[in-house]
């Protein structure tokens, strides 16, 4: 026993554990099946759930077969009418009610979370569970508000979730609460490491009288969240967790009209700049990637420090880092707790290695060996910017370190990666924050903070991190739909046979041309194909490839105001006006003067569609900015040659993104022609590129391209199948419409071309003297 002044000079902690008495007693003598139609099943085929912390197990829970993945989703359309004609108010009744529950078994949600996650009891119980109260708060209130605030949507029906298991409960009210909320019903599969918290949700649903049917539980592994993807039942599928199965649903779910999420992994930047407060800064990589065992989606893995400040800022963190206490995840005052399994042990351990052979130097504290799967909190330095630690997400208590000269090279570093979820900005110097906030490509940017979440804070990434959003109103809109059919399927064109230039018979050259970078082109292949009245160019891949060139060259568009976009669009729509007559005799009076309206109307938003500020926590400003995407690809509809074209190019330019637009392949002159309008309009060169031809092959090529960052496709089911699948490898959103629609009402001018034109981002910046 030390003596009173040695215990003061040791400061050392003593226990402090939490009691599991209450988890253990919930537990005792039970084994879990599904939740489904409103009460448990019996399970045909178990497995356990395990403490990562001990490798004890704690109980066994069923895995989910097709069979019972397609009872839930039975049960969950069964609801689905009767949910959804509940008024908002009775909708927001049911999910106040599961707030309060959650609320009165916060112990216990967080005794069991820590159990079945390895996560310290600190986190569970002052984030985890106030955070997953918030969010059923919050959309409860959305229900209430939801037929003032959407008018003209509805739910989308049944919908598939899929949650990964680093943060258990909070994922369910992420992706339960806004769903319910919008009139949804539900089929959810938690992670099969982490089912327990979920199962007690399960428990609440009963309690708070919720509808039969209306949230379904299935748990299980990997099978039984492909079950839940591929089921035609599903109207819906939000999905979190690696991006790899992303990837996956996105190519499963491409044949169907399933409307997809996706919210997946990151390699987030974590910058301080020489003026940062670099004690706050050193606290900041605590909270980034040491909270949660670095198991975090948005951990903030890369740190880049400016040079100046470099050999200081990593000394203070390796003093830091070895005082944080690594051991039972139910002490109180353990701040790293177990990784989930022994698999991701490996897998972190392997990544690491791998890192180590590549030249960089671990600096790492201490962990117990076990029993369970613990990690020391380790910091990577001397890598190069293709060492295998700076490119894979580890998803463990594993930093890099790397520095950088000028904030432009910052910028570089931090979107040298495939992914763009998040991104933490340490400076005192506002306008360097900021610049920086805004020229980062990530969905979240958190300046001189990190990790700091809420339900009326939009959360969802770019890129290889998916698309969607989740929280506040801009989250809501994931589970609505804009109902705007009107027809039926859209039908396939005929197959083009083109004739090489010249060979139409006619003397005089009269093919149309392509439009490229702002001028006019031949088309690679040197083919045109025949049209009533026209020959027109028959574009390929290259001259696609050449088009998504120019529009990348064309960057400035997207950084010029709203005002100077919408005074080009209005410049726009008086010239295509003063052609109406030319215009009239290729596609009638009634859609010319349609388009001409449109083009005014798409003008009119140009500098309107903006972001918000959210009320979120306390000294803090939370912008959610409206940004481009950056370059565009859009397959217009066939109907429609001029007024489709106009609808759907100009909300996307209005927007600040650049196009390249394939027309209608059919009777594709009105839109060739406008090349002129275009000219005379002050529309930058390579803002709207024109490529005509085959359809489905141009559309593929789009998909495909990586410097496309969305594709607007309102095709034949065929066309946007394809362009779905073929989106997978860089992820880029796919607005995929297969159904006829009427471009000269109000469907033709949806504030749906807008919302779908934009992704969010979040900055959060503090105040506070
Ligand atoms: P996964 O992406 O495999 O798991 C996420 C969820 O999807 C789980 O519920 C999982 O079920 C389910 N699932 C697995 N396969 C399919 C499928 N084919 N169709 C539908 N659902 C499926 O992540 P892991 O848990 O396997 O972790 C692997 C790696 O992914 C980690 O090491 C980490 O790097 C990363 N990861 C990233 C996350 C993020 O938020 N960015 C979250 C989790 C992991 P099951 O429980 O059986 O696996």
């Amino acid at each position: 026993m030390p003596t009173v002044p040695e215990a003061l000079t040791l400061m050392d902690y003593g226990p402090a554990p939490e009691s599991t008495d209450h988890a253990m007693e919930w537990l005792k003598g039970r084994s879990f099946g599904h939740f489904i139609n409103g009460k448990f099943t019996t399970a045909s085929e178990s497995f356990a759930t395990n403490s990562p912390a001990s490798g004890v197990e704690l109980v066994q829970v069923a895995q989910g077969s097709d069979s019972d993945v397609d009872s839930a989703v039975k049960a969950a359309r069964k609801a689905a009418p009767g949910w959804a004609a509940l008024s908002g108010h009775m909708r927001a009744r049911y999910l106040y009610a599961l707030a309060r529950l959650i609320q009165k078994r916060e112990r216990l949600f967080a005794v069991l979370e820590s159990l079945d996650n390895g996560k310290p009891i600190r986190e569970s119980r002052d984030i985890d569970v106030p955070l997953a109260v918030r969010h059923f708060y919050h959309h409860a209130g959305w229900a209430e508000l939801l037929a003032d605030e959407f008018p003209g949507y509805r739910p989308h029906g049944v919908c598939g979730q899929i949650i990964p298991w680093n943060f258990p409960l909070l994922m369910l009210a992420w992706k339960i609460a806004p769903a319910l909320a919008a009139g949804n019903t539900i089929v959810l599969k938690p992670a099969e490491q982490t089912p327990l918290t979920a199962l007690l949700f399960a428990e609440l649903c009963i309690e708070a009288g919720l509808p039969k049917g209306v949230v379904n539980i299935v748990t299980g592994d990997g099978r039984s969240g492909a079950a839940l993807v591929a089921h035609p039942g599903v109207d819906k599928i939000a999905f979190t967790g690696s991006t790899d199965i992303g990837r996956t649903i996105r190519r499963a779910t491409a044949g169907s009209d399933k409307a997809l999420t996706l919210e997946l992994g990151g390699k987030s930047p974590f910058i301080v700049f020489a003026e940062a407060d670099l004690d706050a800064a050193v606290e900041g990589v605590v909270d980034a990637i040491w909270f949660n065992q670095g198991e975090v989606c948005c951990a903030g893995s890369r740190i880049l420090v400016q040079e100046s400040i470099a050999e200081t800022f990593t000394n203070r963190l390796k003093t830091r880092m070895k005082t944080l206490r690594v051991g039972d995840p139910l002490d109180k005052s353990t701040d790293i707790g177990a990784v989930i399994d022994d698999t991701q042990l490996q897998r972190i351990r392997g990544i690491v290695d791998q890192a180590v052979a590549q030249g960089a130097v671990l600096h790492q504290a201490l962990a117990p060996n076990g029993p369970g799967s613990f990690c020391a909190p380790g910091l990577l330095t001397d890598l190069g910017a293709a060492n295998i630690a700076m490119t894979e997400e580890i998803f463990g208590p594993i930093v890099t370190l790397m520095t950088f000269r000028t904030p432009a090279e910052a910028v570089e570093l931090a979107n040298n990666t495939r992914y763009g979820l998040a991104a933490s900005v340490w400076s005192e110097n506002i306008t360097t924050a900021l610049d920086i906030a805004a020229s980062v490509k990530a969905g979240i940017v958190w300046i001189n903070g990190t990790n700091i979440f809420d339900a009326n804070a939009p959360f969802g990434g770019m890129r290889d991190s998916g698309f969607g959003r989740e929280g506040a109103r801009e989250g809501m809109l994931a589970y609505l739909t804009f109902d705007a059919a009107t027809g039926g399927t859209r039908k396939p064109v005929a197959a083009l046979s083109g004739l090489p230039d010249g060979a139409s018979g006619d003397a005089v050259d009269r093919t149309r041309k392509l439009y490229i970078g702002g001028a006019q082109k031949r088309p690679d292949g040197g083919y045109s194909y025949a049209v009533p009245g026209a020959q027109v160019p028959m574009g390929n891949r290259k001259d696609i490839r050449n088009a998504v060139e120019a529009a990348e060259k064309a960057g400035k568009w997207s950084g010029v105001t709203g005002h100077n976009r919408a005074q080009v669009l209005y410049f726009l729509a008086e010239n295509l006006n003063a052609r109406a007559a030319e215009f009239a005799a290729q596609v009638g009076e009634a859609e010319t003067q349609a388009a001409i309206a449109r083009a005014f109307y798409w003008a009119a938003w140009a500098d309107k569609y903006d972001g918000r500020v959210h009320s979120t926590q306390g000294a803090h400003v939370t912008l959610a900015m409206k940004e481009p995407f950056g370059v565009m690809g859009v397959i217009c509809p066939e109907e429609a040659p001029l007024l489709g074209f106009v609808s759907t190019v100009l909300p996307a330019i209005a927007m600040g993104n650049r196009v390249v637009a394939v027309p209608s392949q059919s009777n594709p002159v009105a839109a060739l022609d406008f090349y002129q309008v275009l000219d005379t309009s002050d529309v930058p060169g390579g803002v709207v590129n024109i490529v005509t031809g085959p359809r489905g092959e141009l559309a593929d090529t789009l998909a495909k391209h990586d410097g496309v960052a969305a594709l607007w496709a309102f095709a034949d089911p065929a066309i946007c199948e394809n362009a779905k699948t073929q989106s997978a490898s860089n992820l880029k959103p796919v607005w995929a419409e297969t159904h006829l629609r009427d471009w000269s009402g109000a469907a033709g001018q949806a504030r749906e071309f807008l919302q779908r034109a934009v992704q969010v981002k979040t900055i959060w910046v503090p105040y506070g003297a």
